[in-house]
């Protein structure tokens, strides 16, 4: 079951629709989060709100009014009988509206989505890991979370192997991030992942990076080298849906052994035993 918070009202997702003058739908002028829902309760729903008022904020969209009102919109929305409860996710999209002014958007619309149908890794993409294609490119903008994805797409369509997502490495050779994920390696002991700023700040990326130092993990915040794929003993992607997925192939280069490592089974137990610290009241 899937509603949805568009003007004024929640209604059944197939109700709801956007004019066709909307940038979103024209330019790919909007913003978004995928906040997760476990049992009825939000995680970590201020920090993904947060980041939303920095991406709106960064794509030129005028939403500081909207974003104060979702938390309300958000709680009374998950009270609701069609979703109570439930295990999934809630996506609140900030579009540019109908009026461009020389790169602002002051008229925005919005609407949040409560879906119970996530998109989660099968349970052999969990157990085996995923392959990555990589994407020479580098995602512009890093910091904004924009629901343009057709770049990061590109990619997957040129080859004939499955791929999860595709991977960003920079022309020099920087690996930065997967097409909606955060991206680490591990090698020598140690976990090596990109800065925010050359990244989205990952929500699972800092709980990731705070329980892996609390349980003793170096971590070293600078963009794995394309080289290191074919050192590392492991890798792995971090978001609100995957929460921690093995890596083993990125492109032609195996990973490690090629199959998930103890780094990554270790992470994915710390993570599950701490995670309901971040389950919100
Ligand atoms: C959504 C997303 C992530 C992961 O962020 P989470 O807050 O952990 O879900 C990472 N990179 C990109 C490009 C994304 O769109």
């Amino acid at each position: 079951m899937a509603i949805c918070y568009y003007n004024g009202k929640y209604a059944p997702i197939a109700e709801c629709s956007l004019p066709v003058t909307d940038l979103v739908i024209q330019r790919g002028v909007g913003t978004f989060e995928s906040i997760r829902v476990y049992e009825g309760r939000t995680f970590a729903m201020a920090q993904h709100l947060e980041r939303l008022a920095g991406s709106t904020e960064g794509a030129g969209i005028k939403a500081a009014e909207i974003i104060a009102k979702l938390p309300e919109i958000i709680r009374e929305g998950l009270a609701r009988p069609e979703v109570k409860g439930f295990d999934g996710i809630v996506k609140p999209y900030i579009t540019g509206g109908d009026v461009n002014d020389n790169g602002t958007f002051p008229h925005p619309r919005f609407f949040v989505v409560f879906d119970e149908n996530i998109h989660k890794p099968t349970a052999e993409e969990m157990k085996n890991g995923i392959a990555l294609e990589p994407n020479r490119v580098a995602r512009p903008y890093p910091l904004i979370k924009s629901t343009n994805y057709l770049f990061g797409f590109i990619p997957l369509a040129k080859t004939s192997k499955t791929n999860f997502e595709s991977l960003y490495i920079t022309p020099e050779g920087e690996i930065t991030e997967a097409m909606s994920s955060n991206f680490f390696l591990c090698k020598e002991g140690k976990i090596i992942t990109a800065p925010v700023g050359r990244v989205l700040k990952g929500v699972t990326r800092d709980i990731i990076l705070t329980l892996a130092r609390e349980n003793g993990f170096t971590v070293e915040e600078r963009c794995p080298r394309e080289e290191e794929l074919a050192q590392a003993d492991e890798a792995f992607i971090t978001g609100s849906v995957k929460e921690i997925l093995p890596v083993v192939r990125v492109g032609s280069q195996k990973i490690g052994s090629g199959r998930p490592g103890p780094a990554v089974q270790r992470l994915q137990h710390i993570f599950l035993q701490n995670m309901p610290k971040w389950l919100d009241k």
